[in-house]
């Protein structure tokens, strides 16, 4: 998906695909999108999709599959042992990423937890840009420590630099000086989750790689969201725009000691797994497999899975597909920033982050400003976000708040999956709800789990907020849904 120029002067992004198979939605009136939210405890995790128009949650899992991936479902080789399917899919990962060994997993939090059985003990430190959620509570299950490294532009709503992914590489190498002994291996998440879905460059993988490896220590690069990052790279960076997306994609992998990655996101299919260089590191992880996931020839993943992913591994080297998400991001980030509204820039991978400390300034953080946000967007489109902000966070050992850092409204553009029109729609909703922002108010939880409260806990509005917006919508909007 090139960026076609238009006669008219108009600037969209064009598909390069065709829609062969679709779903119908629905769009409910806004009065049941308000009972909705409310049924679903102002959580957007407990909505029901009968009642959803655009799921943004997540593009985990999500994604649209291509006609080759579902035709090389057809041909799967189910058997326990030596399937013809994972010989396939070992096959492409060698190809692509030069890998000798494949270890599956069921998903990417399933390699993250082998990787940190055998990695990670009691006061292990892993370096990382950034965390992400399921990383962080297998190495701290452990008795190790996360350690963030991203650089300070990284964590800036508003910025306009291309790697907002990278490492503080003066932060790494000091920490190897002083602690250096305690760290088993580096993680590199490219491109970020919790960050916006932000990139880094290709110089700054090789310079982290080449400190630690001067320390002797390993480098193992999550690569769930490496699509993304690779369309950025060749897009951004002077020195990678006259290499393909192979090769830029066997410049980082030569590089890694390990590469692990989850194919809800890599791949367009569902599973996950990882992939290794040295046959001691392999066989250091390899019992792992067949005791929390399956046998060595599937490791918890149906063979259509493992075909669908092969395939759409092949996929990820070709640049038009992978253009399509980061293109239509841009766009959606671009109007809404044209528009006045506050989101996180520039545009990065994954979907748009809408900035609630900004978008609602009048609800306190302890009245969940990006949860509000959530439940906001819902009744104003039937809208499904996910909120990145104090609602995710664990409360302290004495019971009082942990603020998070930002308050974000994600909303996912799972791959391939809208149209130019849906998005436009989504512009159009979320822009409303900026000029009636006012009526915003806060949550505050009514069931609350001591752990992973953001999935299952349930928060009512302040005040008869969410009335006030169903009825300024109806005077807005008259009939329409
Ligand atoms: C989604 C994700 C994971 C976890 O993968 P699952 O398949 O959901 O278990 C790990 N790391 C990153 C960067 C991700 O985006």
């Amino acid at each position: 998906m090139p960026e076609i120029q238009f006669y008219t002067g108009e600037n969209i992004p064009l598909e390069l695909h065709k829609v062969r198979i679709v779903q119908k939605l629905d769009l409910v009136p806004v009065e049941r999108r308000a009972e909705a939210i409310a049924e679903a405890g102002n959580n957007t995790f407990l909505l029901k999709n009968k009642d959803i128009y655009l799921d943004m949650l997540t593009d985990s899992g999500v994604n649209a599959m291509s006609d080759r991936q579902l035709a090389a479902m057809m041909v799967a080789d189910d058997s326990y042992a030596g399937s013809a399917t994972f010989t396939r899919l070992t096959d492409k990962l060698k190809e692509i990423f030069d890998t000798d060994y494949f270890l599956p997993a069921h998903q990417g939090r399933a390699a993250e937890n082998i990787l940190a059985m055998t990695f990670v003990q009691k006061g292990s430190i892993i370096p990382m840009n950034y965390h992400f959620t399921t990383t962080k509570a297998h190495i701290t299950r452990l008795g190790g420590y996360v350690e963030e490294l991203v650089i300070d532009e990284g964590i800036k709503i508003e910025s306009d630099h291309p790697f907002k992914g990278n490492f503080d590489l003066e932060r790494l190498e000091d920490l190897f000086k002083e602690k250096g002994d305690r760290i088993p291996f580096v993680r590199i998440e490219a491109g970020t989750n919790l960050i916006g879905g932000q990139p880094l460059s290709l110089e700054n993988i090789e310079a982290v790689a080449d400190i630690v490896h001067r320390y002797g220590k390993l480098v193992v690069m999550d690569a769930s969201l490496l699509q993304d990052n690779l369309y950025f790279i060749k897009t951004r960076e002077e020195k990678a725009k006259d290499l393909s997306i192979r090769e830029i994609t066997r410049r980082i992998s030569d590089k890694m000691d390990i590469i692990y990655f989850s194919a809800r996101k890599l791949g367009f299919a569902r599973g996950g797994g990882i992939a290794i260089h040295d046959k001691e590191l392999y066989l250091r992880m390899r019992e792992l497999v067949p005791m929390f996931e399956g046998f060595l020839t599937y490791g918890g993943m149906s063979v259509r899975e493992m075909e669908a992913m092969a395939v759409g591994l092949e996929e990820t080297m070709d640049f038009d597909v992978i253009s399509q998400g980061p293109l239509f991001i841009k766009y959606m980030t671009d109007e809404l920033v044209r528009l006045g509204v506050p989101v996180v820039t520039p545009a990065g991978g994954l979907g748009c982050h809408l900035d609630a400390t900004r978008f609602i300034p009048q609800v306190r953080q302890e009245e969940y400003p990006a949860g509000a946000l959530a439940a906001a967007v819902y009744i104003a489109g039937g809208i499904r976000g996910m909120e990145r902000g104090t609602i995710s966070e664990q409360r302290e050992e004495d019971g009082s708040e942990h603020l998070a850092s930002v308050e974000l409204l994600r909303l996912a553009l799972p791959r391939r999956v809208f149209t130019l029109s849906q998005v436009k729609y989504a512009i159009d909703r979320i822009k409303w709800l900026y000029d009636h922002r006012d009526l915003i108010g806060g949550l505050r939880f009514v069931e609350e789990p001591s752990s992973l409260r953001f999935f299952f806990g349930r928060l009512d509005p302040v005040s008869d907020w969410q009335d006030r917006l169903v009825r300024a919508f109806r005077k807005d909007f008259g009939e329409s849904l």
